[in-house]
């Protein structure tokens, strides 16, 4: 018999016992194995999350000072990019604040902040009763149109941007004082 045979026989004879061995082994350090593991690929998750973090900051840091650069060199434009940053986020948080509310209250419908920026523009940009413009009211007051239920949530208005018309503060502030 040669040597490959040979071989070959014990393994046939064995590998039953091998298997049930590797398997046992297994079993008794099934713990100690998945800690092991466990600890591999935590080490490795941070210094993944470390090269991320690092480089980030970088970057970030690297746009920031280029950002100060071209604030510096056009004063008048670094103002009215960040007049236009406020507006825009105010409007975020307004619809946000909008969708939240009615949510809590079980109203139906949402809108999105695409779908005010074009219902205000379908005004005109101006309070649907006194017709004051946007532009006069954010250089007079800095607050700009108000988002108004038409029929409002307490008398079971929806949510949904059918029900929502642009008002200026005053009117919105009469209006609810005259439905509620
Ligand atoms: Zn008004």
């Amino acid at each position: 018999m040669t040597s490959k045979l040979k071989a070959k026989e014990w393994y046939l004879k064995n590998h039953e016992r091998i298997l049930e061995k590797s398997k046992e082994h297994y079993r008794k350090n099934r713990l100690a194995i998945l800690e092991i593991r466990k600890k591999y690929y935590q080490k490795n998750r941070e210094k993944q999350r470390d090269r991320t973090r690092r480089w980030r900051e970088k970057n970030r840091e690297k746009d920031r000072k280029s950002a100060r650069e071209w604030g510096k060199k056009h004063p008048e434009q670094r103002k009215e990019t960040s007049k236009r940053w406020r507006e825009k986020n105010r409007e975020k948080y307004n619809v946000f604040q909008r969708n939240n509310y009615a949510k809590r209250k079980k109203v139906e419908g949402s809108f999105t902040i695409e779908e005010w920026e074009q219902k205000k523009k379908k005004f005109n940009y101006k309070c649907a009763i006194c017709k004051i413009s946007e532009e006069e009211l954010l250089n007079k007051t800095g607050i700009g149109l108000t988002i108004d239920h038409i029929i409002p949530i307490t008398k079971k208005g929806t949510n949904y941007i059918s029900n929502i018309q642009p008002l200026c503060f005053k009117c919105n502030r009469k209006k609810s004082n005259k439905l509620l």
